[in-house]
């Protein structure tokens, strides 16, 4: 019944997919060019100087240079005179800063996250220059853009009052987000410690990381007093990364129980981990935490990972293992646009506006499934668990009370009984010449008639009452809350439903005859011991009496 659920998430995810291909529209209401030289003087491109260098950009992407930075001319295409106020806008790491010259300006307006450049209206992601209301068509924009990372993003010229939309709804988007994904990184810690499951604890802090990684992306996290000095530190930000990282690729080894189920690929895993421990290593000393590279072993090491898991998972499904199952439900998406996101920087592909979200939302949704997973596994824990309870407290022959349970049962009912001045009535019962009955037919015979008394007599019981095997072919039975007459017709009841009929047992049909003696405890605990004696001697009377009947000693 989950599954089904799970695969009309699916389909959502997969509606989501066929939008994306519409979100990636370029702007048609300028030109992009990018201007040869990276480090020429400001005064001199504004002044046209490199403005035969220039190449057009297609799909006005702009792929700055990481660290370097770069030039770019923005051609105006058409009049903006008498139409809303309009901004020229660059979705930007949060390491970015850009500069834009204006028309006929000889300073620029400069934009960064954070900091007096920091544009506090906007998200902080988002580089926002408002254009001039004269601006006309022929006009030229010089931007220069620096950035730590080389994120490719389409520049576009919009309505300033279209571009707060859009961004009040990305900004709600987000928090919702960030909001899910604080919950499970609190529920995981919380369950983590309180159950100490390594496994809720490796996934609440896993998801920490993310969270934190994904509120680095948009910037969000500087503008919290105090943090802002952190922005563009890419140390945090590898460390961020990472860190998830390595929490994640344990945890899923954890959950797919790889080590276990396909040794080779955990090696592998293994493997993965060390690599990210290496980069995050690495990323962490100044001197080689400049090396580019980084990115790029960590990138690759992430897809071999995810690659692993897959395949890991896969095997497991086919096999039959939940677990295995409900991850490649919860992280098919999230692999998916992982891998998309990963080519998408490193071959230069136009960023997806509708990825952005795609990719963090795919994650609170994985969280939200390993999570139920995580509890999903627990229960078939406490079912074992209950089975293996089973085991130690039943009779394997007869399946009612061993005699310990049936002791334990019937002094937690002397007990209650006790507490509450209620009466509990006790039943010895023993069958009439058994010896008699294993000689004639033999003890298979004899195991089959005990089997059949015992779901005879559990069938005369009501909920509650209390039916154990005391010895070879003695029960004993405790009924909570009865008085002597109605107890002495409940042994009646047993005795007819014992006795009335013959037990078949292969070819051969035996009559089988029960003989019950009857006590009232009526002080509690403390007459357990007599009562138990008293039941026993009404037994005896029973016996010598001619045997299939009920007994009670006189009070
Ligand atoms: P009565 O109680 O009527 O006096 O006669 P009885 O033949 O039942 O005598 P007693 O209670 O002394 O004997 C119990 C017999 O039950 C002994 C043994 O052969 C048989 N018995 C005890 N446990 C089992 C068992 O687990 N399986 C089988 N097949 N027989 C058992
Ligand atoms: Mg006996
Ligand atoms: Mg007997």
């Amino acid at each position: 019944a989950g599954m089904g659920k799970l695969r009309i998430l699916m389909l959502v995810m997969c509606g989501l997919w066929a939008l994306l291909p519409l979100s990636a529209m370029a702007d048609t209401s300028f030109a992009l060019s990018r201007l040869g030289d990276q480090d020429a003087p400001a005064a001199d491109v504004i002044s046209g100087k490199f403005d035969t260098t220039a190449v057009a950009v297609p799909n006005a992407i702009i792929t700055p240079t990481p660290r370097v930075g770069g030039w770019w001319r923005v051609d105006i295409l058409h009049d903006a005179a008498g139409k809303a106020p309009q901004s020229l806008v660059l979705d930007a790491p949060n390491n970015t800063t850009t500069g834009a010259w204006l028309p006929g300006r000889r300073t620029p307006v400069v934009r960064s996250t954070t900091g007096a450049d920091a544009d506090p209206t906007f998200s902080p992601r988002l580089a926002v220059f408002a254009m001039p209301e004269d601006l006309r068509a022929g006009q030229h924009i010089y931007l220069y853009v620096k950035s730590t990372a080389s994120y490719p993003d389409a520049l576009r010229l919009m309505g300033t009052q279209a571009l707060r939309v859009q961004d009040r709804r990305s900004l709600q988007v987000n928090t919702l987000i960030v909001g899910t994904l604080l919950s499970l990184t609190l529920v995981g810690i919380g369950m983590g410690v309180t159950l100490r499951e390594t496994d809720f604890l490796l996934l609440g802090l896993g998801l920490a990381f993310a969270l934190l990684f994904l509120l680095d992306n948009t910037a969000e996290l500087y503008r919290i007093p105090g943090l802002a000095p952190l922005a563009g530190v890419r140390i945090t930000q590898r460390a961020l990364a990472t860190g998830a990282a390595i929490l994640m690729a344990l945890f899923v080894l954890r959950y797919l129980q790889m080590a276990q189920r396909t040794p080779w690929l955990a090696r592998i895993q293994w493997w993965v981990i060390g690599v990210y421990v290496v980069v995050m290593i690495g990323c962490c000393i100044p001197v080689i935490g400049l090396w580019r590279q980084w990115s790029r072993i960590g990138n690759v090491a992430m897809i071999v990972s995810a690659t692993v898991e897959f395949a890991s998972a896969t095997r497991g499904a086919i096999a039959g293992h939940r677990p295995s199952r409900m991850f490649l439900w919860s992280w098919l998406p999230l692999l998916v646009f992982l891998c998309w996101r990963v080519l998408e920087i490193n071959l230069g592909w136009p960023a997806n506006a509708l990825l952005r979200f795609a990719f963090p939302a795919s994650f609170v949704m994985a969280g939200v499934l390993m999570m139920i997973g995580l509890g999903d596994r627990m229960l078939k824990y406490k079912h074992e668990r209950d089975a293996s309870d089973l085991l130690a407290h039943r009779d394997p022959l007869t399946d009612v009370y061993n005699r310990r349970a049936l002791d334990q049962r019937l002094h937690a009912a002397a007990v209650e009984a006790g507490q509450r001045s209620q009466p509990l009535a006790l039943l010895f019962a023993d069958l009439d010449h058994f010896k008699r009955i294993n000689d004639e037919h033999g003890h298979d015979v004899g195991d089959e008639c005990l089997r059949e008394v015992a779901r005879r007599i559990r069938g005369a019981l009501r909920f509650g009452d209390v039916l154990g095997r005391y010895g070879g072919e003695e029960f004993v039975v405790g009924l909570p809350q009865m008085l002597a007459r109605d107890a002495a017709a409940m042994g009646e009841r047993i005795r007819v439903a014992v006795g009335s009929m013959p037990i078949a047992c292969g070819e051969v049909s035996v009559l089988v005859t029960v003989s019950i003696g009857v006590a009232i405890l009526h002080d509690g605990v403390d007459g357990f011991d007599e009562a138990i004696r008293r039941a026993d001697q009404a037994l005896y009377v029973s016996k010598r009496g001619g045997r299939n009947r009920v007994s009670m000693l006189p009070a």
